[in-house]
């Protein structure tokens, strides 16, 4: 299934360019290169790439100039690669459009691990269209007609804003979703004082999930919810 599968790798640095291509083309992967903010636009519109590795730190533009421009006409998955250790940026380009991220340094492992999450991501969102009915992902069952969540078969019974919450990260799975992101769409607004209920409110909801563990804490960043392998 890799050799369909066309990375977009978009690195200034070129020794982490040439590792991050040996790696692709060691396990398969098609792949192309860009170094600067203005190649990878035009190689994103050029060739649809299924997946794009994204540096933030670009000689010409902002990575997230990059992330801005190709979410404007293409919803292709975006991976964000930052050199820095500060949050913000990360914050800055998941909101803006990127799906996840990895922070350098990091091995090659986690790099190949994010991109089968990808790849596992993208092969759900064929299969079943934006308006499935309900959603499966291991343990975790939602109806989404009936509003209702089961647990291994077991139905659980949520509150209006739990089920929000878990509704939100279902329809993102893969997806890392900021703090910021959850409290609009649940709260419609994003004051710190809805960021410690958010807390208040995931802990209740993971406890009714009997330690169904497919939602992950990205500290100081949001949520996702991962899809089960
Ligand atoms: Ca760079």
């Amino acid at each position: 299934m890799n050799n369909n599968c066309l990375i977009l790798v978009v690195e200034d640095d070129t020794p982490v360019r040439n590792l991050i291509s040996t790696t692709l083309a060691s396990h398969d992967y098609q792949y192309m290169t860009a170094a600067t903010g203005e190649q990878a636009i035009r190689a994103a519109s050029d060739h649809s790439p299924d997946i794009i590795l994204l540096d933030l730190g670009l000689p010409d533009l902002d990575g997230v100039e990059v992330i801005r421009s190709v979410r404007s006409w293409s919803v292709t998955p975006i991976i964000v690669i930052s050199a820095r250790s500060e949050d913000t940026d990360k914050i800055e380009a998941l909101d803006a459009g990127a799906d996840d991220y990895l922070t350098k340094p990091f091995s090659v492992e986690e790099l190949l691990a994010r991109i089968r999450s990808t790849q596992r991501r993208l092969t759900y969102m064929k299969q079943s269209g934006p308006d499935k009915p309900s959603f499966n992902n291991g343990a975790l069952k939602i109806d989404y007609a009936g509003k209702a969540v089961y647990v291994n078969g077991e139905q659980i019974h949520l509150t209006p804003i739990e089920y929000k919450l878990l509704d939100l990260l279902s329809h993102n799975v893969g997806k890392v979703l900021t703090y910021q992101f959850i409290t609009k769409n649940v709260w419609g607004s994003s004051y710190d004082s809805d960021i410690a209920s958010l807390r208040v409110f995931m802990a209740g909801l993971r406890k009714k999930l009997h330690g169904e563990s497919s939602i992950q804490t990205h500290i100081g960043i949001g949520y996702c919810m991962v899809r089960a392998e």
